[in-house]
């Protein structure tokens, strides 16, 4: 087996909360194949969660970073810059909305609580890759999470449906953008997994019956197999792959109906 993958690779996992976390996951299976790693967090309330997680792999950096501002994600990227000189990956795990925009219906969304929502599950990927980048050495690879929600209706998932969508047509955009300095750009379209902005979502437990009963391999997906997912994109194995959306559901996205006959009793 080999489990070199990543060695020589050092990139900054954001959007740690926990050891439920996504970007957990990846940060594992990262590890797993040598790669280095450094965290941020979203303020100090996370800080005694993701410190003895950070030291379990090792990590090389653990700053503070809230998206939402632009010197944070500044301050990052010096912090980076000073430490490494240079950066081969970034994975973006981050999402935001209004808890109170995800139990009702769509149509009622507020003004405030879109602009919010848009502008750290959307733009803040942005606004990472703006800042990366002169960072970003040839054979580079960001990514981003998103979900189905930005493909079809998912109940309850209202505003962030929108904003993965437009999420999703931003990493083709700075797919489009950055090829020329051979970085990619790539999205993990993941399947439900129970975690802390998960827990938000209303019926989210139906949700993942539902998805766990009509996709093809009859099961969820765990962090760690979106982990082993984000090897393939941010390591040279995917180094044809960009602008990419690509499933780690268990094939939920290809069906249209599920055979009643092969569902377990
Ligand atoms: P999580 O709660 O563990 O992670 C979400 C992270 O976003 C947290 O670490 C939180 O601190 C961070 N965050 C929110 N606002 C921030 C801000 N202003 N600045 C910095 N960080 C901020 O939940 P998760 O499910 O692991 O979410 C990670 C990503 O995966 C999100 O983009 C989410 O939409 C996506 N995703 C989740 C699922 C699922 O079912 N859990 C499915 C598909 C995609």
């Amino acid at each position: 087996e080999n489990l070199s993958l990543m060695q020589g690779k050092r990139g900054l996992v954001m959007g740690v909360a926990n050891d439920r976390s996504i970007a957990w996951g990846i940060a594992k299976q990262v590890h797993a194949q040598g790669g280095s790693l450094g965290f941020t967090y979203q303020g100090d309330a996370l800080l005694k969660r993701v410190r003895p997680l950070a030291e379990q792999v090792e990590a090389e950096i653990l700053e503070s970073c809230d998206v939402g501002d632009d010197d944070s994600i500044q301050a990052v990227f010096d912090k980076v810059k000073e430490v490494w000189g240079g950066l081969d990956f970034v994975v973006h795990a981050i999402a935001y909305a209004d808890r109170n925009e995800l139990k009702d219906k769509y149509v009622h969304t507020s003004r405030e609580g879109f602009l919010r929502s848009m502008d750290i599950s959307c733009y803040s990927f942005t606004a990472v890759a703006q800042k990366a980048l002169p960072l970003m050495r040839p054979g580079g690879s960001l990514l981003t999470l998103s979900y189905f929600g930005a493909e079809r209706v998912m109940p309850h998932y209202n505003v962030m449906g929108v904003a993965k969508a437009a999420l999703e047509a931003s990493v083709r955009y700075l797919a489009a953008d950055l090829g020329d300095d051979g970085v990619r750009v790539n999205a993990i379209s993941a399947g439900p997994i129970r975690t802390l902005a998960a827990s938000g979502i209303g019926d989210f437990r139906y949700i993942l019956k539902w998805n766990e009963l009509n996709s093809p391999l009859r099961r969820n997906v765990t962090i760690d197999q979106v982990g082993s997912s984000a090897v393939y994109l941010l390591s040279d194995l995917g180094s044809a792959v960009t602008g990419e959306v690509h499933h780690v559901d268990s094939g939920y996205h290809t069906v249209g109906m599920m055979a009643v006959d092969a569902a377990p009793q």
